[in-house]
């Protein structure tokens, strides 16, 4: 589905990424952690198309297509979702209406009608159930006033409505509540299926105890320094980053 070579990033002519190689297939997992500054939220802003970051080298393909090539909407419309550390506020639209608006472009890309208003409400309220939305955040303006764990529900309330085939989701290094980690959790696993695939990122393992990753991956000064199944993740839980630092360093 996914398969990045060699890629490097910057940002204001510094060199960020140094050189990434990472394959994802459909239905799996892939945990992508590392310190902070290594670069994993530079990785999943080029991967959306962030134009602030240029990439000097290396490629990525997207089940086959060069994603690098496509506009942000275009990447969305192919399946591709984001779900961002910082959640932009969107005054003046309504939940409701942005969500009918996403859902209608996606399904025009398709080339499909926009979808009939009852099947829309009850595709609602069936998502809105499974994140634990409120029903009167819904009604609100995107994301605003809205507390970090109302942001975060709201990011997995939207990507539940579009299910996507790869969503890639970065988490807060400050840290989300149980509640929020739970409901991030819920939304991953209900996505799960052979056809979809999901990258998640996080400076800790805490998440990995309500998802189970098939991989991770270790992002280092740009660099993925390793990679291992789950028990990678226990390692770095136990033992922290400074071992990795220490081994890189040699
Ligand atoms: P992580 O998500 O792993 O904590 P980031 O991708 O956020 O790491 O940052 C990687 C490096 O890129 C850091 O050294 C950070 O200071 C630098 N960086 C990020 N954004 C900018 C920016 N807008 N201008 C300059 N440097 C940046
Ligand atoms: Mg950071
Ligand atoms: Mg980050």
């Amino acid at each position: 589905m996914l398969q990045i070579r060699n890629l490097h990033a910057a940002i204001a002519d510094k060199e960020i990424l140094k050189g990434i190689n990472l394959e994802v297939k459909k239905g799996e997992i892939h945990a992508i952690m590392g310190p902070n500054g290594s670069g994993k939220s530079t990785l999943s802003s080029v991967l959306v198309g962030n134009p602030n970051y240029e990439v000097t080298e290396g490629e990525v393909l997207f089940e086959g297509q060069d994603l690098l090539e496509l506009e942000p909407e275009e990447r969305a419309h192919l399946g591709l979702f984001m779900s961002f550390q910082y959640p932009v506020e969107i005054p003046g639209v309504s939940m409701v209406n942005f969500m009918r608006a996403a859902l209608n472009e996606k399904r025009k890309a398709q080339g499909l009608d926009p979808i009939p208003a009852a099947e829309f409400l009850k595709l609602m309220k069936q998502k809105r159930e499974l994140v634990e939305l409120d029903n009167k955040l819904a009604s609100r303006s995107v994301n605003e006033g809205f507390s970090g764990g109302e942001k975060k529900r709201n990011e997995i309330f939207q990507m539940a409505m579009l299910e996507p085939k790869l969503a890639i989701l970065d988490e807060t290094d400050s840290g989300l509540d149980i509640d929020a980690l739970r409901i991030v959790a819920k939304g991953v696993n209900e996505l799960r299926s052979p056809e979809n695939a999901t990258i998640v990122i996080t400076h800790y393992q805490r998440l990995l105890d309500y998802i189970h990753p098939d991989y991770v991956h270790v992002l280092y000064k740009g660099r993925i320094v390793r990679s291992g199944g789950p028990e990678l993740a226990l390692e770095l839980e136990q033992k922290g980053y400074d071992w990795i630092k220490d081994e890189v360093k040699d």
